[in-house]
């Protein structure tokens, strides 16, 4: 996926115009914080916007200048992006010789102080050509509290010309004199058409149950979809679940595991107390037995969710979690509940 504007200065994502155009009326701040509840697009739009600073055109970001083709291919001397080391894996950002590919070590998921010491070193250089330079901190949640303390002098009182970007799916549990320092831009979630045309071109055709399951962030759909889930397998969950069989959720990661499950336990709760669910389609639920042992299986869910780095094994975490989900329905071997979805996966 492009991040910052095209050729054509088209966004990636069409919900980002705005707020993009509102970060770029913020003329005097120099840190501002985009940031979404979700995973909206944060990114995409930090980099569009130091594009824009950097553009050498009036018609900033017009994506075909020199500084807006350097800042895409991350080759701009004015712009720098700090992201954790498991980002630059996932981003296919390492150079054959990296440090991270010598060492071996398991990339982290943080901004670690080092990262922001050597940013704030860079960004103390005199700027370039036109006095400005850009830096992008994403996400601004994995700021260690090291880290974010080393960012906060700079942040205060920056280099001339340095401007700072960070992104956040979660501002509250940013430290509060980093919070105070920066010009919050909220990313409102696009429109649900918005975002079913958007996941069309990406090739999600069945895109409103994953959007729903998303909790209405396309970005969020999309990777769901890039994990092999599709709306097939998710009408299926509720059904499987409720007779103890996993294979609906086989071959996906913990997190994801516990997410799903998380979401229908939720739906299953308000199915209880006779309101509409959220993320799953109401025709997928059947109503459990009771909201005690749902209460029970929501808590063993979020120890989960907390430890979904912990050394066991993934799979045989995953069973618990499924046999003790069907506990909330007990229904007897042979039953049918609702309406039985169709398995992508044979094994069990
Ligand atoms: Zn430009």
């Amino acid at each position: 996926m492009p991040v910052g504007v095209d050729d054509d200065g088209r966004l990636p994502m069409p919900w980002l115009a705005e707020p993009l155009g509102q970060a770029l009326r913020l003329t005097t701040a120099h840190a501002l914080l985009l940031h979404a509840g979700l995973p909206n697009g944060q990114f995409e739009l930090a980099m569009a916007l130091s594009q824009a600073w950097l553009c050498e055109t009036d018609a900033a970001p017009c994506g075909r200048c020199k500084a807006c083709r350097q800042v895409r291919q991350r080759t701009h001397p004015d712009h720098r992006v700090v992201v954790p080391d498991a980002l630059r894996v996932a981003f296919d950002w390492l150079s054959e010789d990296d440090p991270l590919l010598r060492s071996g070590a398991k990339p982290s998921r943080e901004l670690r102080v080092e990262q922001v010491r050597a940013a704030i070193e860079w960004s103390q250089r005199s700027a370039g050509a036109r006095g400005v330079r850009a830096l992008v901190l994403h996400p601004g949640d994995a700021l260690n509290h090291a880290a974010a303390n080393a960012l906060l002098k700079t942040l205060e009182e920056p280099p001339g010309g340095l401007r700072i970007v960070l992104t956040s799916h979660d501002p509250e549990r940013l430290l509060p004199t980093l919070r105070s320092r920066v010009q919050r831009v909220r990313v409102p979630l696009p429109q649900r058409e918005v975002a079913l045309a958007w996941l069309r071109q990406q090739g999600v055709e069945e895109g409103a149950a994953m959007l729903a399951m998303a909790g209405g962030s396309a970005v969020e759909a999309l990777a769901m979809a890039g994990e092999g889930i599709d709306a097939q397998r998710l009408a299926a969950i509720p059904a499987q679940l409720a007779r103890g069989d996993g294979a609906a959720l086989a071959g996906l990661a913990l997190p994801r595991v516990v997410d799903l499950l998380l979401k229908l336990a939720h739906d299953a709760m308000a199915v209880a107390a006779a309101g509409p669910p959220r993320f799953y389609g109401a025709r997928h639920l059947s109503r459990p037995i009771g909201i005690e042992p749902l209460q029970r299986w929501r808590d063993e869910l979020l120890r989960a969710a907390r430890h979904d780095e912990h050394p066991w094994n993934a799979a045989l975490l995953v069973d618990a979690l499924v046999t003790n989900g069907a506990r909330c329905w007990s229904v007897p071997q042979g039953a049918t509940v609702g309406r039985a979805g169709h398995s992508l996966h044979s094994s069990g």
